[in-house]
């Protein structure tokens, strides 16, 4: 029974709830577990070769987005660096104001905080989308008022890819001098940017989601950005941040963003033909499905469709036994009951929004994996419409 699971074909193509390690990230990663295993704040040789391997990864997650080195603050994830974002501006800036605009499709890790300070005195306005998952800028411009201390958009939703008008919203921001901060998470290392470029303050990244280690990520704070820390102790990370140095998962992150930067050139465009691939045999093979998301402003590996009088849970858990692995909503979201906040924002009844799954790709995904979910999930959707007219 185990012999025949170990020897069934599994296909993995949930990359934007995590990613395997690139096993370069493990090479690197391999040495600071061991023999040298220094605190980067400690005088000593031992201290002194962890500190240079976290101001090497600094380099090397700064070099990735275009930012200054000394802009760099390590965190333990994607979800840290949302909180320190919202939560930090917020806190530092409460004597210019009490305001803040997101949207209603960001992540959790950007939604709680928000909510968090709606008990603590904060006005939070969450700007709608239209049936892409696209913000109107003008609409940020338009809620801005004189008690506005931060603007955080996400660059790209994580359920259904929808890029964001992040340049746009850049500008209006800094003509307004609001903080704008965006959860880079899903779309650093898999898409160029530069935060010069995209005018933002701050920037979230995290390293699972680019072939990095779980656990360990990075916010880009613009020099001279007030912000607070919410974890007090010692000195680290330019005080916004206390806590030993988590050296192992940092130099995986920094390992990471210098492939997927080394990468840039090549590997996004592989991966949107292959998407592009899927998401043209998905039509062509089976009927009464639809594409979530906007079709051209899109992450390269995200493929949200639903498919007519079939639940997405239901779906999911046939191509589980079938050896393939994806996502009905975002993986960060276990234990949130009922209807995708992103598909019903999008103006999705809770019956659409429940037939949709999401197909994501990544390094390791190929052509042989889609030639296997088109001959698995065709069949699969056939007999769960056929029981459901029973
Ligand atoms: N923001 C977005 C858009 C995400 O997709 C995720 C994870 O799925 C997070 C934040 C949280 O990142 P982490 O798992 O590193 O805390």
């Amino acid at each position: 029974m185990t012999k025949n699971i170990k020897e069934a074909k599994r296909v993995y193509m949930d990359y934007a709830a995590t990613t395997p390690m690139h096993t370069d990230v493990v090479q690197a990663m391999i040495p600071y577990m061991s023999g040298m295993f220094g605190n980067p704040s400690s005088g000593h040789s031992f201290g002194k070769e962890a500190r240079a391997a976290v101001e090497d990864a600094r380099v090397q997650v700064a070099s990735l987005i275009g930012a200054k080195v000394d802009d760099i603050v390590f965190t333990s994830g994607g979800t840290e660096s949302d909180n320190l974002a919202v939560k930090g501006i917020a806190y530092a800036n409460r004597d210019k104001g009490n305001h803040i605009i997101t949207t209603s499709i960001e992540h959790l890790a950007v939604l709680e905080p928000c909510r968090f300070l709606q008990t603590q005195g904060f006005d939070v306005t969450y700007l709608p989308v239209d049936k892409y998952g696209l913000v109107d800028a003008k609409a940020v411009e338009k809620a801005i008022t004189r008690r506005t201390i931060l603007v955080s958009v996400m660059y790209a939703n994580n359920e259904v890819g929808t890029i964001e008008p992040i340049v746009e919203i850049g500008r209006i921001a800094k003509s307004k001098g609001v903080y704008f901060h965006t959860d880079a998470v899903q779309a650093v290392g898999h898409v160029p940017m530069s935060v010069n470029e995209l005018g933002v303050d701050l920037l979230s990244v995290s390293a699972h989601k680019l072939s990095g280690p779980k656990g360990v990520g990075a916010l880009y704070v613009r020099g001279g950005t007030k912000i607070t820390s919410f974890l007090h102790g010692g000195e680290q990370e330019h005080a916004l941040r206390a806590s030993t140095e988590n050296v192992t998962g940092i130099v995986g992150l920094g390992r990471a963003a210098e492939i997927a930067n080394g990468e840039m050139a090549t590997e996004p465009r592989r991966i949107v033909k292959l998407r592009d691939r899927m998401i043209k045999e998905l039509f062509d093979r089976i009927d009464g499905i639809r594409l979530n998301g906007h079709s051209k402003v899109r992450l390269p590996n995200n493929i949200n469709v639903s498919f007519d009088g079939v639940e997405g849970p239901k779906v999911a858990s046939h191509l589980d036994m079938a050896g393939v692995a994806v996502s009905t909503a975002s993986a960060c979201q276990v234990g949130h009951k009922g209807p995708s906040h992103v598909l019903t924002a999008m103006g999705y009844s809770e019956t659409d929004a429940h037939n949709s799954i999401r197909f994501s790709l990544g390094r390791e995904s190929t052509a042989d994996d889609i030639e296997y979910v088109m001959e698995v999930l065709p069949p699969i959707i056939d007999k769960l419409r056929k029981a459901s007219h029973r």
